[in-house]
Protein backbone atom coordinates (compact mmCIF):
# COMPACT_ATOMS: atom_id res chain seq x y z
CA UNK A 1 0.00 0.00 0.00
CA UNK A 2 1.56 3.56 -0.71
CA UNK A 3 2.71 4.74 2.30
CA UNK A 4 3.56 8.48 1.77
CA UNK A 5 1.90 10.50 -1.06
CA UNK A 6 2.55 13.52 -2.48
CA UNK A 7 -0.03 16.19 -3.89
CA UNK A 8 0.76 17.95 -7.12
CA UNK A 9 -1.93 20.01 -7.27
CA UNK A 10 -3.78 22.69 -4.75
CA UNK A 11 -7.28 24.49 -3.62
CA UNK A 12 -10.31 22.12 -3.14
CA UNK A 13 -8.69 18.86 -4.93
CA UNK A 14 -5.35 19.02 -2.93
CA UNK A 15 -7.48 19.16 0.31
CA UNK A 16 -9.94 16.29 -0.81
CA UNK A 17 -6.81 14.36 -1.82
CA UNK A 18 -5.35 14.78 1.94
CA UNK A 19 -9.10 13.93 3.71
CA UNK A 20 -9.26 10.13 1.66
CA UNK A 21 -5.28 9.88 2.83
CA UNK A 22 -5.90 10.91 6.30
CA UNK A 23 -8.83 8.51 6.30
CA UNK A 24 -6.30 4.92 4.79
CA UNK A 25 -3.80 6.23 7.15
CA UNK A 26 -1.72 7.51 4.37
CA UNK A 27 0.54 10.24 5.28
CA UNK A 28 0.81 13.47 3.10
CA UNK A 29 3.31 15.89 0.95
CA UNK A 30 1.50 18.87 -0.29
CA UNK A 31 3.61 21.00 -2.40
CA UNK A 32 3.03 24.82 -2.93
CA UNK A 33 4.44 28.35 -4.86
CA UNK A 34 5.38 30.77 -3.20
CA UNK A 35 1.94 32.43 -3.47
CA UNK A 36 0.06 29.59 -1.76
CA UNK A 37 2.33 29.47 1.51
CA UNK A 38 -1.03 30.13 3.72
CA UNK A 39 -3.12 27.92 1.64
CA UNK A 40 -5.09 25.69 3.47
CA UNK A 41 -3.66 22.34 2.04
CA UNK A 42 -0.24 23.46 3.18
CA UNK A 43 -1.26 23.66 6.52
CA UNK A 44 -3.14 20.79 6.74
CA UNK A 45 -0.73 17.46 4.82
CA UNK A 46 1.70 16.31 7.28
CA UNK A 47 4.46 18.22 4.79
CA UNK A 48 5.38 20.61 2.46
CA UNK A 49 7.37 21.82 0.12
CA UNK A 50 7.76 24.70 -1.98
CA UNK A 51 8.44 24.39 -5.36
CA UNK A 52 8.65 27.55 -7.13
CA UNK A 53 7.14 31.45 -7.49
CA UNK A 54 3.70 31.61 -8.34
CA UNK A 55 3.55 31.59 -11.98
CA UNK A 56 2.54 27.58 -12.53
CA UNK A 57 4.75 27.15 -15.22
CA UNK A 58 7.48 27.24 -12.67
CA UNK A 59 5.65 25.39 -9.92
CA UNK A 60 2.97 23.56 -9.93
CA UNK A 61 3.85 22.58 -13.66
CA UNK A 62 7.57 22.56 -12.78
CA UNK A 63 8.36 18.60 -12.86
CA UNK A 64 11.92 18.90 -12.18
CA UNK A 65 10.89 20.59 -8.43
CA UNK A 66 8.04 18.13 -8.17
CA UNK A 67 9.97 15.11 -8.47
CA UNK A 68 13.04 16.89 -6.22
CA UNK A 69 10.01 17.23 -3.42
CA UNK A 70 9.42 13.27 -3.86
CA UNK A 71 12.95 12.29 -2.93
CA UNK A 72 13.36 14.85 -0.20
CA UNK A 73 10.20 13.80 1.45
CA UNK A 74 10.48 10.03 0.45
CA UNK A 75 6.71 10.13 -1.53
CA UNK A 76 6.39 6.66 -2.70
CA UNK A 77 3.44 8.58 -4.99
CA UNK A 78 1.64 10.83 -6.92
CA UNK A 79 -1.85 12.20 -6.97
CA UNK A 80 -1.93 14.62 -9.74
CA UNK A 81 -5.77 15.91 -9.12
CA UNK A 82 -7.25 17.45 -11.82
CA UNK A 83 -5.53 20.49 -14.40
CA UNK A 84 -1.83 20.74 -14.01
CA UNK A 85 -0.17 17.50 -14.89
CA UNK A 86 -3.25 15.40 -14.44
CA UNK A 87 -3.17 14.96 -18.23
CA UNK A 88 0.36 14.37 -18.86
CA UNK A 89 1.99 11.37 -20.11
CA UNK A 90 5.40 12.33 -19.97
CA UNK A 91 5.06 12.88 -16.46
CA UNK A 92 3.27 9.22 -15.50
CA UNK A 93 6.36 7.90 -17.41
CA UNK A 94 8.81 10.59 -15.37
CA UNK A 95 7.63 9.33 -12.13
CA UNK A 96 7.59 5.36 -13.51
CA UNK A 97 11.09 5.83 -14.44
CA UNK A 98 12.05 6.99 -10.59
CA UNK A 99 10.13 4.03 -9.29
CA UNK A 100 6.83 6.59 -7.90
CA UNK A 101 3.72 5.79 -8.19
CA UNK A 102 0.90 7.67 -10.69
CA UNK A 103 -2.08 7.67 -9.10
CA UNK A 104 -3.84 7.66 -12.52
CA UNK A 105 -4.06 5.44 -15.57
CA UNK A 106 -1.01 4.39 -17.69
CA UNK A 107 0.49 6.71 -19.73
CA UNK A 108 -0.15 5.22 -23.22
CA UNK A 109 -4.23 5.91 -22.25
CA UNK A 110 -3.34 9.51 -21.37
CA UNK A 111 -1.08 9.56 -24.63
CA UNK A 112 -4.35 8.06 -26.15
CA UNK A 113 -7.28 9.90 -24.61
CA UNK A 114 -5.52 13.29 -25.15
CA UNK A 115 -5.46 13.42 -29.03
CA UNK A 116 -9.30 13.42 -29.48
CA UNK A 117 -8.42 12.01 -33.47
CA UNK A 118 -7.33 8.41 -31.61
CA UNK A 119 -9.46 8.56 -29.04
CA UNK A 120 -12.21 8.42 -31.11
CA UNK A 121 -11.00 6.05 -33.82
CA UNK A 122 -10.52 3.88 -30.03
CA UNK A 123 -13.72 4.08 -28.83
CA UNK A 124 -15.37 3.65 -31.67
CA UNK A 125 -13.31 0.29 -32.69
CA UNK A 126 -14.56 -0.63 -29.39
CA UNK A 127 -18.23 -0.26 -29.69
CA UNK A 128 -19.13 3.15 -28.44
CA UNK A 129 -20.86 5.37 -30.09
CA UNK A 130 -19.20 8.60 -31.51
CA UNK A 131 -20.76 11.87 -33.33
CA UNK A 132 -20.51 11.81 -36.95
CA UNK A 133 -17.33 13.71 -38.15
CA UNK A 134 -13.87 13.41 -40.42
CA UNK A 135 -12.12 10.10 -40.23
CA UNK A 136 -9.02 11.75 -38.42
CA UNK A 137 -7.21 15.43 -39.45
CA UNK A 138 -8.46 16.98 -42.10
CA UNK A 139 -6.17 19.69 -44.56
CA UNK A 140 -7.77 22.74 -46.60
CA UNK A 141 -8.05 20.36 -49.45
CA UNK A 142 -10.20 17.40 -48.18
CA UNK A 143 -12.27 19.40 -45.04
CA UNK A 144 -14.87 20.94 -47.90
CA UNK A 145 -16.04 17.66 -49.24
CA UNK A 146 -15.99 15.92 -45.94
CA UNK A 147 -18.19 18.60 -44.04
CA UNK A 148 -20.37 18.71 -47.53
CA UNK A 149 -20.68 15.22 -46.08
CA UNK A 150 -21.33 15.48 -42.90
CA UNK A 151 -23.64 18.45 -43.32
CA UNK A 152 -23.69 21.99 -41.87
CA UNK A 153 -23.33 23.11 -39.51
CA UNK A 154 -20.04 21.61 -38.86
CA UNK A 155 -17.36 22.06 -35.51
CA UNK A 156 -13.94 22.39 -36.20
CA UNK A 157 -11.98 20.77 -32.99
CA UNK A 158 -8.57 20.63 -31.90
CA UNK A 159 -7.23 17.01 -31.57
CA UNK A 160 -4.99 18.50 -28.82
CA UNK A 161 -8.49 20.17 -27.58
CA UNK A 162 -9.59 20.79 -23.93
CA UNK A 163 -11.26 23.65 -22.00
CA UNK A 164 -13.18 24.81 -25.26
CA UNK A 165 -10.15 25.90 -27.35
CA UNK A 166 -9.44 25.32 -30.77
CA UNK A 167 -13.34 25.04 -31.58
CA UNK A 168 -15.59 27.17 -33.82
CA UNK A 169 -18.85 25.93 -35.57
CA UNK A 170 -18.95 26.76 -39.22
CA UNK A 171 -22.27 27.24 -40.34
CA UNK A 172 -22.10 27.10 -44.08
CA UNK A 173 -19.50 26.06 -46.65
CA UNK A 174 -18.43 30.00 -47.42
CA UNK A 175 -17.27 30.12 -43.77
CA UNK A 176 -15.67 26.94 -43.36
CA UNK A 177 -11.90 27.42 -44.42
CA UNK A 178 -11.82 30.81 -42.57
CA UNK A 179 -13.51 29.14 -39.84
CA UNK A 180 -11.00 25.95 -39.53
CA UNK A 181 -8.57 28.46 -40.14
CA UNK A 182 -9.22 30.61 -37.07
CA UNK A 183 -9.69 27.70 -34.77
CA UNK A 184 -6.39 26.20 -36.01
CA UNK A 185 -4.46 29.18 -34.74
CA UNK A 186 -6.09 29.03 -31.77
CA UNK A 187 -5.17 25.63 -31.18
CA UNK A 188 -1.28 26.00 -32.50
CA UNK A 189 -1.13 28.93 -29.87
CA UNK A 190 -2.79 27.16 -26.80
CA UNK A 191 -1.49 23.68 -27.64
CA UNK A 192 1.57 24.09 -29.99
CA UNK A 193 -0.35 21.15 -31.89
CA UNK A 194 -2.54 22.58 -34.79
CA UNK A 195 -4.14 19.15 -35.87
CA UNK A 196 -7.94 19.83 -36.31
CA UNK A 197 -11.00 17.83 -37.45
CA UNK A 198 -14.66 18.41 -38.38
CA UNK A 199 -17.71 16.76 -36.46
CA UNK A 200 -21.58 17.16 -36.68
CA UNK A 201 -22.67 20.11 -35.20
CA UNK A 202 -25.01 19.17 -32.96
CA UNK A 203 -27.93 21.55 -32.05
CA UNK A 204 -29.80 20.84 -28.94
CA UNK A 205 -27.65 18.15 -26.79
CA UNK A 206 -27.25 17.71 -23.53
CA UNK A 207 -23.89 16.65 -21.87
CA UNK A 208 -23.83 13.27 -20.30
CA UNK A 209 -20.56 12.03 -19.51
CA UNK A 210 -20.31 8.35 -17.70
CA UNK A 211 -17.76 7.69 -14.31
CA UNK A 212 -16.02 4.31 -15.11
CA UNK A 213 -13.12 2.78 -12.47
CA UNK A 214 -11.26 0.05 -13.14
CA UNK A 215 -8.67 -2.08 -11.31
CA UNK A 216 -5.78 -4.66 -12.49
CA UNK A 217 -7.56 -7.44 -11.44
CA UNK A 218 -10.39 -7.56 -13.62
CA UNK A 219 -12.57 -5.39 -11.67
CA UNK A 220 -14.38 -2.94 -14.49
CA UNK A 221 -17.24 -0.84 -13.33
CA UNK A 222 -19.67 2.45 -14.16
CA UNK A 223 -20.75 4.47 -11.50
CA UNK A 224 -23.37 5.72 -13.57
CA UNK A 225 -24.17 9.21 -15.24
CA UNK A 226 -23.58 12.79 -14.47
CA UNK A 227 -25.62 15.76 -16.73
CA UNK A 228 -23.57 18.58 -17.03
CA UNK A 229 -25.83 20.45 -19.87
CA UNK A 230 -25.44 23.54 -17.46
CA UNK A 231 -22.25 25.31 -19.01
CA UNK A 232 -20.64 28.66 -20.12
CA UNK A 233 -18.15 28.63 -22.73
CA UNK A 234 -17.73 24.96 -22.88
CA UNK A 235 -17.08 25.06 -19.38
CA UNK A 236 -19.32 22.98 -16.68
CA UNK A 237 -21.29 25.55 -13.93
CA UNK A 238 -23.62 22.93 -12.26
CA UNK A 239 -23.65 18.94 -12.79
CA UNK A 240 -25.98 16.59 -11.13
CA UNK A 241 -26.45 12.64 -11.37
CA UNK A 242 -28.39 11.20 -11.94
CA UNK A 243 -29.68 12.59 -15.32
CA UNK A 244 -33.04 14.02 -14.65
CA UNK A 245 -33.90 12.94 -18.44
CA UNK A 246 -31.95 9.89 -18.76
CA UNK A 247 -34.15 6.33 -18.90
CA UNK A 248 -32.85 4.15 -16.42
CA UNK A 249 -32.58 1.24 -19.06
CA UNK A 250 -30.24 3.64 -21.33
CA UNK A 251 -27.95 4.10 -18.10
CA UNK A 252 -27.66 0.31 -17.66
CA UNK A 253 -27.37 0.32 -21.64
CA UNK A 254 -24.22 3.20 -22.12
CA UNK A 255 -22.67 1.36 -19.00
CA UNK A 256 -22.34 -1.69 -20.01
CA UNK A 257 -20.92 -0.07 -23.55
CA UNK A 258 -18.45 1.91 -21.84
CA UNK A 259 -17.20 -0.70 -19.56
CA UNK A 260 -16.53 -3.07 -22.12
CA UNK A 261 -14.70 -0.65 -23.71
CA UNK A 262 -12.23 0.52 -21.48
CA UNK A 263 -11.51 -3.42 -20.63
CA UNK A 264 -10.58 -4.30 -23.92
CA UNK A 265 -8.18 -1.19 -23.54
CA UNK A 266 -6.90 -2.48 -20.24
CA UNK A 267 -7.46 0.84 -18.47
CA UNK A 268 -6.70 1.52 -15.07
CA UNK A 269 -7.71 3.81 -12.50
CA UNK A 270 -10.28 6.44 -12.68
CA UNK A 271 -12.01 7.95 -16.02
CA UNK A 272 -14.74 10.16 -17.18
CA UNK A 273 -16.42 9.06 -21.26
CA UNK A 274 -17.57 12.35 -22.06
CA UNK A 275 -21.11 12.24 -23.91
CA UNK A 276 -23.27 14.39 -25.74
CA UNK A 277 -26.61 13.42 -25.79
CA UNK A 278 -29.54 14.32 -28.31
CA UNK A 279 -32.89 12.79 -29.36
CA UNK A 280 -32.56 9.24 -27.19
CA UNK A 281 -28.30 8.96 -28.51
CA UNK A 282 -25.08 9.03 -27.02
CA UNK A 283 -22.28 10.66 -28.88
CA UNK A 284 -18.76 9.91 -27.59
CA UNK A 285 -16.88 12.98 -27.25
CA UNK A 286 -13.79 12.30 -25.42
CA UNK A 287 -12.62 10.69 -22.39
CA UNK A 288 -11.15 12.25 -19.51
CA UNK A 289 -7.63 9.99 -17.80
CA UNK A 290 -8.30 11.83 -14.12
CA UNK A 291 -10.45 12.54 -11.43
CA UNK A 292 -13.06 14.70 -12.35
CA UNK A 293 -14.13 18.00 -10.75
CA UNK A 294 -17.70 16.80 -10.46
CA UNK A 295 -16.75 13.56 -9.12
CA UNK A 296 -18.59 14.40 -5.55
CA UNK A 297 -22.01 13.81 -7.11
CA UNK A 298 -21.32 10.51 -8.03
CA UNK A 299 -19.84 9.88 -4.45
CA UNK A 300 -23.25 11.06 -3.36
CA UNK A 301 -25.26 8.77 -4.96
CA UNK A 302 -23.42 5.86 -4.98
CA UNK A 303 -21.79 6.26 -1.05
CA UNK A 304 -18.08 5.29 -2.48
CA UNK A 305 -15.50 7.27 -2.15
CA UNK A 306 -13.57 8.02 -5.37
CA UNK A 307 -10.18 8.83 -4.34
CA UNK A 308 -9.62 6.12 -1.79
CA UNK A 309 -10.51 3.83 -4.57
CA UNK A 310 -8.15 5.53 -6.84
CA UNK A 311 -5.21 4.95 -4.20
CA UNK A 312 -6.41 1.37 -3.52
CA UNK A 313 -6.15 0.68 -7.80
CA UNK A 314 -2.43 2.88 -7.49
CA UNK A 315 -1.06 0.39 -4.73
CA UNK A 316 -2.32 -2.69 -6.91
CA UNK A 317 -5.26 -3.53 -4.78
CA UNK A 318 -8.71 -4.60 -6.18
CA UNK A 319 -11.61 -2.20 -6.11
CA UNK A 320 -13.64 -2.63 -3.10
CA UNK A 321 -16.65 -3.13 -4.68
CA UNK A 322 -18.34 -5.11 -7.73
CA UNK A 323 -20.67 -3.38 -10.17
CA UNK A 324 -23.81 -5.44 -8.31
CA UNK A 325 -22.89 -3.77 -5.05
CA UNK A 326 -23.33 -0.12 -6.44
CA UNK A 327 -26.71 1.35 -5.42
CA UNK A 328 -27.51 4.09 -6.41
CA UNK A 329 -29.73 6.12 -3.85
CA UNK A 330 -31.64 9.55 -4.27
CA UNK A 331 -30.54 12.77 -6.25
CA UNK A 332 -27.14 15.12 -6.14
CA UNK A 333 -26.32 18.42 -7.73
CA UNK A 334 -22.94 20.16 -7.54
CA UNK A 335 -22.65 23.86 -7.86
CA UNK A 336 -19.01 25.41 -8.89
CA UNK A 337 -18.27 28.54 -6.93
CA UNK A 338 -16.00 31.32 -8.40
CA UNK A 339 -14.74 34.75 -7.27
CA UNK A 340 -15.97 35.95 -9.94
CA UNK A 341 -18.59 38.95 -10.90
CA UNK A 342 -21.95 37.00 -11.27
CA UNK A 343 -23.09 38.90 -14.48
CA UNK A 344 -19.61 40.18 -16.03
CA UNK A 345 -17.74 36.41 -14.80
CA UNK A 346 -14.98 38.82 -14.34
CA UNK A 347 -12.16 37.12 -11.76
CA UNK A 348 -12.45 38.59 -8.36
CA UNK A 349 -9.56 37.72 -6.62
CA UNK A 350 -9.02 39.78 -3.01
CA UNK A 351 -8.86 38.84 0.78
CA UNK A 352 -11.93 37.03 2.00
CA UNK A 353 -13.45 38.59 5.06
CA UNK A 354 -15.93 36.20 6.37
CA UNK A 355 -16.71 32.80 5.42
CA UNK A 356 -19.50 30.51 6.44
CA UNK A 357 -20.09 27.53 4.57
CA UNK A 358 -23.40 25.99 4.98
CA UNK A 359 -23.95 22.74 6.44
CA UNK A 360 -26.73 20.28 7.61
CA UNK A 361 -27.82 16.78 6.32
CA UNK A 362 -26.87 15.90 2.91
CA UNK A 363 -24.97 19.23 2.56
CA UNK A 364 -21.01 18.34 1.56
CA UNK A 365 -18.67 21.67 0.77
CA UNK A 366 -15.35 21.33 -0.77
CA UNK A 367 -13.29 24.18 -0.29
CA UNK A 368 -10.15 25.35 0.89
CA UNK A 369 -10.56 28.89 1.90
CA UNK A 370 -11.25 30.40 4.93
CA UNK A 371 -11.92 34.08 6.70
CA UNK A 372 -8.80 36.05 6.64
CA UNK A 373 -7.78 33.97 3.27
CA UNK A 374 -5.96 35.96 0.37
CA UNK A 375 -7.17 34.71 -2.85
CA UNK A 376 -4.16 34.77 -5.27
CA UNK A 377 -5.05 36.24 -9.02
CA UNK A 378 -3.08 33.50 -10.73
CA UNK A 379 -4.95 30.50 -10.65
CA UNK A 380 -8.39 29.10 -11.26
CA UNK A 381 -11.23 31.24 -10.30
CA UNK A 382 -13.11 28.10 -8.53
CA UNK A 383 -12.46 28.59 -4.52
CA UNK A 384 -15.15 25.43 -3.13
CA UNK A 385 -18.35 23.37 -4.71
CA UNK A 386 -21.41 22.85 -2.63
CA UNK A 387 -22.75 19.67 -3.20
CA UNK A 388 -25.62 18.50 -2.11
CA UNK A 389 -28.00 15.14 -1.62
CA UNK A 390 -31.93 14.51 -1.46
CA UNK A 391 -33.95 11.75 -1.81
CA UNK A 392 -35.04 13.04 -5.05
CA UNK A 393 -34.44 15.55 -7.42
CA UNK A 394 -37.28 17.98 -5.54
CA UNK A 395 -35.94 17.47 -2.55
CA UNK A 396 -32.29 17.85 -3.24
CA UNK A 397 -33.20 21.71 -4.88
CA UNK A 398 -35.26 22.64 -2.00
CA UNK A 399 -32.08 21.78 0.20
CA UNK A 400 -29.47 23.82 -2.20
CA UNK A 401 -31.91 26.21 -2.11
CA UNK A 402 -31.56 26.36 1.69
CA UNK A 403 -27.77 25.66 1.43
CA UNK A 404 -27.15 28.58 -0.96
CA UNK A 405 -28.87 31.30 0.94
CA UNK A 406 -26.91 30.00 4.42
CA UNK A 407 -23.59 30.59 2.15
CA UNK A 408 -21.60 33.54 3.04
CA UNK A 409 -18.62 34.66 1.60
CA UNK A 410 -17.72 38.44 1.98
CA UNK A 411 -15.08 40.61 1.07
CA UNK A 412 -14.77 39.28 -3.05
CA UNK A 413 -17.64 38.44 -5.65
CA UNK A 414 -18.92 35.01 -5.96
CA UNK A 415 -21.24 33.19 -8.45
CA UNK A 416 -23.35 31.74 -5.30
CA UNK A 417 -26.65 34.47 -6.74
CA UNK A 418 -26.12 32.83 -10.23
CA UNK A 419 -26.85 29.46 -8.91
CA UNK A 420 -29.71 31.17 -6.41
CA UNK A 421 -31.40 32.52 -9.93
CA UNK A 422 -30.42 29.58 -11.77
CA UNK A 423 -32.21 26.71 -9.79
CA UNK A 424 -35.53 29.13 -9.47
CA UNK A 425 -35.90 28.91 -13.45
CA UNK A 426 -39.20 26.44 -14.49
CA UNK A 427 -36.72 25.12 -16.97
CA UNK A 428 -33.86 24.06 -14.45
CA UNK A 429 -36.41 23.12 -12.03
CA UNK A 430 -38.43 20.64 -15.14
CA UNK A 431 -34.79 19.92 -16.12
CA UNK A 432 -35.85 20.84 -19.37
CA UNK A 433 -32.27 22.42 -20.58
CA UNK A 434 -29.46 21.57 -23.17
CA UNK A 435 -26.13 22.70 -23.50
CA UNK A 436 -26.87 26.24 -25.09
CA UNK A 437 -29.59 26.67 -21.93
CA UNK A 438 -27.41 29.09 -19.93
CA UNK A 439 -25.63 30.65 -22.44
CA UNK A 440 -29.10 31.96 -23.88
CA UNK A 441 -30.33 32.64 -20.28
CA UNK A 442 -27.39 34.95 -19.63
CA UNK A 443 -27.82 36.81 -22.37
CA UNK A 444 -31.77 37.63 -21.61
CA UNK A 445 -31.25 39.18 -18.69
P1 LIG B 1 -12.91 20.30 -24.55
O1 LIG B 1 -11.96 19.15 -24.36
O2 LIG B 1 -12.27 21.49 -25.17
O3 LIG B 1 -13.68 20.61 -23.30
P2 LIG B 1 -15.11 18.70 -25.67
O4 LIG B 1 -14.98 17.85 -26.88
O5 LIG B 1 -15.16 17.98 -24.35
O6 LIG B 1 -13.95 19.81 -25.67
O7 LIG B 1 -16.41 19.60 -25.80
C1 LIG B 1 -16.70 20.59 -24.84
C2 LIG B 1 -18.12 21.07 -25.04
O8 LIG B 1 -18.29 21.59 -26.37
C3 LIG B 1 -19.18 20.01 -24.91
O9 LIG B 1 -19.56 19.78 -23.57
C4 LIG B 1 -20.29 20.63 -25.73
O10 LIG B 1 -20.90 21.67 -24.98
C5 LIG B 1 -19.57 21.28 -26.89
N1 LIG B 1 -19.43 20.36 -28.06
C6 LIG B 1 -18.39 19.50 -28.31
N2 LIG B 1 -18.61 18.80 -29.45
C7 LIG B 1 -19.80 19.21 -29.94
C8 LIG B 1 -20.61 18.85 -31.10
N3 LIG B 1 -20.21 17.95 -31.99
N4 LIG B 1 -21.79 19.50 -31.26
C9 LIG B 1 -22.21 20.45 -30.39
N5 LIG B 1 -21.51 20.82 -29.29
C10 LIG B 1 -20.33 20.22 -29.05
Amino acid sequence: MIKKLLIANRGEIALRIHRACQEMGIATVAVHSTADSEAMHVRLADESVCIGPPNAAQSYLNIPAILAACEITDADAVHPGYGFLSENAGFAEILEAHDIIFVGPKAQHIRDMGDKIAAKQLMRAAGVPVVPGSDGAVTNDDAPAIAEKIGYPVLCKAAAGGGGRGMKVAETAETLLETLATARAEARAAFGDDAMYLEKYLGTPRHIEVQVMADAHGGVVHLGERDCSLQRRHQKVLEESPSPILPMEQREQIGAIVTKAISTFGYLGAGTIEFLYQDGQFYFIEMNTRLQVEHPVTEMVTNIDLVREQLRVASGLPLSFAQSDIAFSGHAIECRINAEDPRSFAPSPGRITQFHPPGGLGVRVDSAVYAGYTIPPYYDSMIGKLIVHGRDRQECIMRLRRSLREFVVDGIKTTISLHQDLIEQPDFQSGSYDIHWLEKYLAGQ
